[in-house]
């Protein structure tokens, strides 16, 4: 089993939601948290709770990705985890949907993963070892109607971390994608916590303790994929 103490993991979406849940359980495993997001605030209420390092930054803009890759390294002088949570989502009918909100939303899903990945691989191949969470969604496995930008993304996201896996693998680099159903979270505007979605929804603690599960496998182990939903959800 890997043992997380003292291991430096960034987690980008931190600041609430499933990213919130993720930087809480790994600093409790005794992880160096550095948490991401453009809430200045959130993250600094949160960083109180991991004593970790928080770092403002928007993730689908390259000078803040490789910024929070080097802000890292040179603050804790190592780097062994990185989760890519952070994500945005809206739903309409193809023929509404505006093409500037088709690109911030492949922007943050799609290039956020990306540029993350692209800061960090350098130096995961270089020591021969480190590990990448992806979080799309069950949605990079199928389609809906208002789907199509946000779908469209989760399969592009899908695509890069699966290709990635491939790559990196032989570098001794681990990329395991999780997949989560329905998630109590402020995503799209919602608010979290309803009596309603406490029925019909995962909490973010459990997609917190499923990354926690991948990222404890030993050494040899790879968790390519992991896909979790609410009892009550067909999908
Ligand atoms: P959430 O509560 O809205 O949280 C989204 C997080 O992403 C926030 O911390 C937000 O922080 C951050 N973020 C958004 N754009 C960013 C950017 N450009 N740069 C840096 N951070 C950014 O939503 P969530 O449900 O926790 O979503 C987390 C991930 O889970 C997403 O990838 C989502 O697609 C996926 N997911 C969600 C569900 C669900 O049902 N909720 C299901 C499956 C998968 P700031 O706004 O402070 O930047």
């Amino acid at each position: 089993m890997t043992d997380l103490t003292d291991q430096v993991a960034i987690v980008t979406g931190a600041s609430r939601g499933i990213g919130k849940a993720i930087a809480l359980l790994l600093a409790l495993q005794g992880a160096k948290v550095v948490a991401v997001a453009r809430s200045e605030g959130e993250l600094e209420e949160l960083t109180q709770k991991t004593r970790g390092l928080c770092i403002v930054a928007d993730i689908s803009d390259e000078t803040d990705a490789r910024y929070i890759v080097s802000e890292t390294l040179s603050h804790y002088g190592r780097l062994d985890i990185l989760v890519c949570n952070a994500g945005v989502g809206s739903f309409n009918e193809l023929e509404h949907f505006e093409a500037a909100e088709w690109d911030r939303i492949f922007d943050t899903n799609v290039k956020g993963t990306f540029l993350l990945c692209k800061a960090a691989v350098p130096h995961f191949k270089a020591q021969k070892r480190g590990h990448i969470v992806g979080i799309t969604s069950d949605v990079a496995k199928r389609t809906f109607p208002h789907g199509t930008a946000y779908g469209a993304s989760k399969f592009a996201q899908d695509a890069v971390l699966a290709s990635l896996r491939k790559e990196v693998r032989p570098h001794g680099v681990k990329v395991s994608t999780i997949y989560p159903g329905l998630v109590d979270t402020y995503f799209n505007d919602t608010t979290p916590g309803s009596p309603e979605a406490e029925k019909t929804h995962l909490r973010p603690s459990d997609v917190a303790q499923a990354v926690r599960y991948v990222l404890e496998t030993p050494a040899h182990v790879v968790v390519d994929e992991l896909m979790l939903h609410p009892l009550t959800q067909e999908w």
